[in-house]
């Protein structure tokens, strides 16, 4: 089984599906993972599998190796289209988040004004005002939301403490629409306490209520997607195609724009 555990604090530049030439900030340690939740599909692996050893990374290291990494771009001519705030676990758990979203739109502003700045975030953190008024500050604010279940969230996305749904989706409603959902969609069976148990989030008890908090958080887009690479878990399996279209679709029909990765 392999995992991504990415370099700190930057790297790529990469091809991402979804947001095109991405340079990445990764405000976790090089060495593991640190995350809020942990996802049985997470491709950093499994919490347990890769604690980390080395500290995280100051905002002045981020500052100072996003500045030398945005030079070397220049001087070669191939700039990003966008600064992606992702890695091994959640951006938003940083201490310093809210400085260091600071520093990266100067750099961006200095350097590649028409990048977009963007973080991958699972929302554990948006309760938080410097949290929630950084993320007002960047461009895509892509928050995830797999599910309303609290039954299908304690088994899939696992947050480590207390995890009200209800909670996340009002803070959500508080971006005014400066938000982007994020939602996985799969099949598949796990083994739980030595009993097989459905993860499919494809079905309509999964998909009507997710759709009635998406009409309600009113955001400006929706990205979908499925299981892409190998996961740490045994058993998980891609949402078809056609699954995904109708999930979009759905979508689009309240007015809302939505993309579908497959
Ligand atoms: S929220 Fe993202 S980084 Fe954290 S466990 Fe889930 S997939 Fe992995």
């Amino acid at each position: 089984m392999s995992t991504i555990i990415y370099p700190s604090p930057i790297f790529g530049p990469v091809h991402s599906r979804r947001l095109g030439i991405s340079l990445g900030i990764n405000l976790q340690p090089a060495d593991g993972k640190v995350c809020s939740f942990d996802c049985i599909y997470c491709e950093c692996g499994l919490n347990q599998d890769h604690r980390p050893t080395l500290p995280l990374p100051t905002p002045a290291e981020v500052s100072t190796k996003l500045e030398a990494k945005l030079q070397d771009m220049v001087a070669e001519g191939q700039l990003p289209d966008v600064l992606t705030f992702a890695g091994n676990g959640e951006p938003t758990c940083h201490p310093h988040f809210a400085e260091i979203i600071d520093d990266t739109i100067r750099l961006r502003d200095q350097y590649c004004p028409k990048a977009k700045v963007s973080v991958l975030s699972n929302s554990t953190m948006i309760h938080r005002q410097s949290v929630h008024d950084a993320l007002m500050l960047v461009d895509n604010n892509i928050l995830k939301l797999d599910t309303v279940n609290p039954l299908y969230i304690n088994k899939v996305d696992r947050p480590n403490g207390a995890y009200d749904v209800n909670a996340v989706i009002e803070g959500m409603k508080a971006f005014n629409g400066h938000i982007i959902i994020q939602t996985m969609f799969m099949r598949g069976e796990i083994k739980r306490e030595g009993k097989l148990e459905s993860v499919d989030n494809t079905g309509e008890e999964y998909v009507t209520p997710w759709l009635d908090a998406v009409k309600a958080i009113k955001p400006q887009q929706v990205m979908i997607y499925t299981i892409d690479r190998e996961t740490p878990t045994q058993g998980l399996q891609k949402a078809s195609r056609e699954q995904l279209d109708a999930i979009r679709d759905r979508v689009i029909a309240t007015g809302i724009p939505c993309t579908a990765s497959y």
